[in-house]
């Protein structure tokens, strides 16, 4: 499934077979999820991507073929494909163990084609092997709103122990329940009215699920926005208690509206989550069976790669969308 122009629908193609280049793999696409990135990719939300475009950084695969040198992975072998594709290994960001930040990072279903196809191919040193005991249904959906989740998470601070999430879809209810695993109280907040996503929250281990109009009834140590509305953020900063921290955990976001510095007062913090590291990777997937992160996913044939970004648009999916090829 194409993208030929931002704002247009994905067109079906027929593609030559990528050709595994020097340090990469060829990969079977066997599930890839639908994450809100692809929509800002495709809503031209996020300029200049590669077109024409196969979107998709949620790629779980098996290895077809290995190209020269690339030793990482056995043919056969299931492998996963994040968001962070490939980086210079040489600027001021990544040899200061920051490769999120790299200057000149490329991004899978953004600058590199992605997985809403039947193959692709990758830089072994950017995959990540996928934890046995997933299927290739339930893995796809770690591999970005999980890592991303996670890493924002670790943004948070280890001694955060009351921490809001607001908007509760593929990221929040993976990231409920770490968070719950390690101990911490978590408040979900979702859009008033929305009692299915509260007692989604509540089933996963939320202590507290409400409307962000409400607020959470004690004051947060921490709170992570996964939607993509500015308006939350003093919505979210109202809700910390002194020296608590906003994480913004999307890669777009509406205009944030000005507020009074006196909710920003008391070493309150508001930062953004860009990328992830291999390290961040690393650690999530080890982390994810021992919780164990049990994924909500709503599969849906490539064929119908629109119809799943409509559905996520609209707020219709339960947990995560999940092309199966
Ligand atoms: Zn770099
Ligand atoms: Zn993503």
């Amino acid at each position: 499934m194409v993208l030929e122009r931002q704002r247009e629908a994905l067109r079906p193609a027929e593609l030559e077979s990528p050709e595994p280049g020097p340090g990469q793999v060829l990969l079977r696409v066997h599930t890839c999820g639908v994450c809100r990135t692809d929509l800002h990719v495709v809503d031209g939300d996020l300029a200049e991507p590669k077109l024409p475009l196969v979107p998709g950084h949620q790629i779980v695969a098996t290895v077809d073929a290995v190209g020269e040198g690339a030793e990482r992975f056995e043919v056969g072998e299931r492998a996963g494909v994040p968001w962070l594709g490939w980086t210079d290994g040489e600027c001021r960001y990544c040899r200061s163990g920051r490769e999120n930040l790299c200057e000149h990072a490329l991004f899978t279903g953004y600058q590199l084609d992605g997985g809403y196809a039947e193959l692709a191919v990758a830089d072994e040193r950017y995959c990540f092997p996928i934890p046995e005991g997933y299927p290739d249904l339930q893995a796809a959906p770690l591999l970005c709103a999980g890592l991303i989740g996670y890493r924002s998470l670790r943004l948070c601070g280890d001694d955060a122990a009351r921490i809001g999430l607001y908007g509760f879809g593929a990221s929040a209810h993976i990231i409920c329940q770490v968070a719950a695993h390690q101990g911490r109280e978590v408040f979900a907040l979702t859009r008033p009215g929305d009692s299915e996503g509260q007692r989604f929250a509540v089933s996963l281990g939320a202590t507290w699920a409400g409307d962000t109009e409400a607020g959470p009834p004690e004051p947060l140590d921490a709170a992570i926005i996964f939607a993509p509305v500015g308006e939350l953020v003093p919505v979210a900063l109202r809700a910390l208690a002194p020296g608590g921290t906003v994480v913004c955990a999307g890669i777009h976001m509406s205009d944030i509206p000005a507020f009074p510095y006196e909710i920003l007062w008391g070493e309150r913090s508001v930062r953004s989550v860009a990328n992830l590291t291999r390290r961040d990777g690393e650690e999530f997937l080890t982390l994810a069976p021992r919780v164990p992160v049990q994924t909500t996913v709503a599969e849906y044939p490539l064929a119908e790669a629109n119809r799943a970004l409509d559905d996520l648009r609209a707020g219709r999916v339960e947990g995560a969308a999940v092309l199966v090829i």
